[in-house]
């Protein structure tokens, strides 16, 4: 039977979604945060999903671009990446982005970060017309199920006194024992057996006590510090020595390329970074200096499933690692996450995902990790549904919302608390 694949109908919902006061060198998670959910409705009726940031500039974006993919083909992929978003580079190129902690912004990257979750909700129609997995479409699966590790934060037991917001039941992680605590829920609730500390919050002594009392508690467990360029090159080689025998990867340690290449020649241990390769115009230079050896690839900025699996096909060209980074996010893009990275084989390190902390989700049923790794679904598209209902209460909060939170700023959360909080110069330490 011949479909009819073209897309009579996008839908566009803004929302806020309930996020813990988790901390990072910045400053903290605001209650709620911004996230964009994409649907695409051919004349068939078939409906693909995707999801990306909810921030204005990113929906000044996608709200024109969702005009014009009427009448488009969802099997036209490449068209869709050929549109002219007409990003105003002046407005974005040199700033950080997401309050630094995803690398230098720029408009291709702003341009990528929208358009892939048009392409990850084509994908998903594509799978659910053709009665195929995504993961078949992008050349099959070379794993049953894809691994995460614990993604660990030095966290207040609840946002400042006075701010709406949803309780969580984690409690407080402020020292050592806290992230022993906080690690030791997780891997029961989860399952996971690798562990990754965000770090860039407290001096590094505290953090390097923090590594060395998971190491005691979970011995010969993968464990990684992630300080988001916090650090100088003296401080980050200091560090890389003192936990040297526990680090399976230092990640971003130091900010920008020629501060990592410094670090990555004076250590053993393995540096991976989200920062200062965010773009495929950044490698080469981050390659050829031996700057990094394992890539976190993030499908929202580096452009979707497919551009995924191009930036794993360069890495292991230069035999530099790969694996995913994670920005707070929904079962949706949990699920690319999963379809792509089941295709990828040189996948050696357990992806990164904030999903755990996310008490909502738009999906009728919530995607389950068990020992740490999340089932890969064989279900056409991505395999999952969406809970209208709840889709509907989060998009009324975010039209609710005075503005105060639909552009994330972990700077101006944290002086809700402190208001002094200045975003800190690198490097802190
Ligand atoms: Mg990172």
């Amino acid at each position: 039977m011949t479909r009819d694949l073209t897309i009579a109908e996008v839908r566009l919902t803004p929302i806020l979604v309930a996020d813990p006061p988790l901390l990072n060198t910045q400053g903290v998670h605001q209650p709620y945060t911004p996230r964009l959910i994409v649907e695409l409705v051919t004349a068939d009726g078939v409906t693909g999903f995707g999801e990306t940031y909810g921030d204005t500039k990113y929906l000044e974006l996608a709200r024109p671009l969702a005009e014009r993919l009427t009448g488009r083909s969802v099997m036209d992929v490449n068209g869709l990446f050929g549109i002219d978003l007409g990003v105003d580079a002046s407005r974005v190129e040199g700033q950080v982005d997401a309050g630094g902690l995803r690398g230098v912004q720029s408009a291709d990257k702003l341009r990528l970060s929208v358009l892939s979750a048009f392409e990850v909700a084509c994908l998903d129609a594509q799978g659910k017309a053709l009665g195929l997995p995504v993961h078949a479409l992008l050349g099959g699966k070379v794993r049953d199920s894809v691994e995460y590790s614990a993604y660990l934060f030095y966290k207040w037991a609840r946002h400042p006194a006075g701010v709406a917001c949803e309780q969580d039941d984690w409690g407080a992680a402020l020292d050592p024992a806290g992230v022993v605590r906080q690690a030791r829920l997780l891997k029961e609730r989860h399952g996971f057996t690798s562990f990754k500390l965000k770090g860039g919050v407290f001096p590094p002594d505290e953090e390097v006590a923090a590594v060395r009392a998971l190491a005691e508690a979970f011995p010969g467990h993968p464990l990684r510090l992630d300080p988001n360029g916090a650090w100088s090159v003296e401080t980050s080689l200091k560090v890389a020595k003192e936990l040297g025998d526990v680090l399976e990867y230092l990640e971003d340690p130091a900010l920008g390329t020629a501060a990592m290449a410094e670090v990555s020649a004076g250590t053993a241990v393995p540096l991976a970074t989200n920062m200062c390769v965010t773009t495929f115009g950044e490698i080469k230079e981050a390659f050829t200096r031996d700057a990094v050896q394992v890539v976190l690839c993030d499908h929202h900025y580096w452009g979707g499933l497919r551009n995924t699996r191009q930036l794993a096909a360069v890495c292991a060209a230069f035999g530099v690692g790969v694996s995913m980074h994670s920005n707070t996010h929904l079962g949706i893009s949990l699920a690319a996450m999963t379809q792509v990275a089941a295709t990828v084989p040189g996948l050696h390190h357990a992806c990164d995902s904030h999903y755990p902390w996310q008490s909502e989700d738009v999906l009728t049923e919530r995607l389950r990790f068990r020992d740490g790794r999340v089932a890969v679904l064989d279900a056409p598209g991505l395999g999952v549904e969406l809970d209208r209902d709840e889709l509907a209460r989060l998009h009324r909060r975010w039209a609710d919302d005075d503005g105060a939170l639909r552009d994330r700023d972990d700077a101006a959360a944290m002086r809700v608390a402190e208001p002094g909080w200045r975003q800190p110069v690198m490097p802190r330490w």
